[in-house]
């Protein structure tokens, strides 16, 4: 059955009260990416739709939380579980991953008005417009063809995307072989991707990211925790030990200089179990620098998670069910009950 189909369902169902008790845990931390104006009129790639919250919907999603639950920030969550502080509501935390600049110019606002405290995970190469934002390029070759051809460990590859479900398959696809791909590989295939369809990445990343003086500005309010999300945003399996602590610690290293802070909180990039386990866990705890590690499994936060404070899971907002509802299903645990086959602690 169509996945939306099911969520409306379980929707209307009386079932939250069920799953409340058992699996909405002590605490959520929500995560988002991009924050959007309005939705656009155009054709789009439905992953990416995922990613983009539209401002209105944030700004009620907030009313709606700061009534119904305790929004805290990152830091007095680390603190509410290491030392079984009770609260009297649910705690929710919201974050944010990347460095997006409408963090700032579309969604800081509210936040500022409604006095909500926020994290914004950032990837260095973004404010050093050295990322390649290749998600947007690609989006807009598979829109614009209908066929693509990319090389590939030597072997050719042909991808249809002739209508609108081919063209989201082949995003998938595609995605899934850039994400999995060392950085040289990921090179070639961006390149390929630019030079036969005529685009240019950089011209991505410059709209896009925030600036490092955006971010300088931002900490300085109290309501901001800008954390830590890697120097280049590689899937951190790719890379050696060696190379995983670089990522990790050059990343802190140039924020703390740039905030004049200690910045304490980490996000581990993509997060999913195709990109992080145990030996990803134990690199990041061995640089003895931070006091949390987010990642995308889905899931609500326990008092257990106190002896698991780097692998955290996460709920998305996701923009493709903007929807209070639906939301909802995640808080009270009934859909992470479901993804994890009813495990409660989620950690890896
Ligand atoms: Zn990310």
């Amino acid at each position: 059955m169509n996945k939306s189909i099911v969520l409306q369902i379980l929707k209307y169902l009386p079932l939250k009260p069920l799953f409340r008790p058992f699996y909405s845990g002590c605490g959520s931390i929500l995560f988002m990416h991009k924050v959007i104006s309005h939705h656009e009129d155009r054709q789009r790639i439905e992953m990416m739709k995922a990613n983009e919250i539209d401002v209105d919907f944030l700004e009620k999603m907030l009313l709606y939380l700061k009534k119904k639950y305790d929004i805290i920030s990152i830091d007095e969550m680390t603190q509410v579980l290491k030392l079984k502080k009770k609260l009297k509501k649910k705690f929710i935390v919201i974050t944010f991953d990347d460095g997006y600049k409408d963090n700032i110019t579309l969604a800081y606002p509210i936040f500022k008005k409604l006095q909500i405290p926020l994290t914004i995970y950032i990837t260095n190469c973004f404010p050093n417009k050295t990322a390649n934002l290749w998600w947007y390029m690609l989006e807009d070759i598979l829109l614009e063809k209908s066929k693509i051809r990319l090389t590939y460990k030597n072997k050719h590859h042909q991808f249809i995307c002739e209508n609108q479900n081919q063209k989201n398959k082949s995003f998938e696809k595609i995605r899934g072989i850039i994400i999995n791909a060392n950085a040289q590989e990921q090179k070639l295939i961006l390149d390929q991707l630019q030079d036969n369809y005529n685009k240019d990445l950089t011209s991505y990343i410059n709209k896009e990211a925030l600036s490092w003086e955006e971010i300088e500005k931002i900490s300085k309010d109290p309501l901001v925790t800008i954390g830590c999300h890697t120097k280049n945003h590689l899937s951190l399996n790719t890379l050696s030990k060696k190379e995983q602590i670089k990522e990790i610690l050059d990343s802190k290293i140039e924020i703390d200089k740039r905030t004049n802070k200690d910045t304490n909180h980490f996000a581990y990039p993509f997060g999913t179990s195709n990109e992080i386990n145990k030996n990803e866990v134990e690199n990041l705890k061995s640089t003895l620098s931070f006091t949390s590690g987010t990642t995308t499994r889905t899931g609500n936060i326990f008092e257990e998670h106190a002896n698991h404070m780097y692998a955290l899971p996460r709920i998305q907002v996701l923009g493709t069910q903007a929807d209070l509802s639906v939301l909802e299903l995640y808080i009270c645990g009934l859909i992470p009950a479901l993804k994890n086959k009813f495990r409660k602690t989620v950690t890896l």
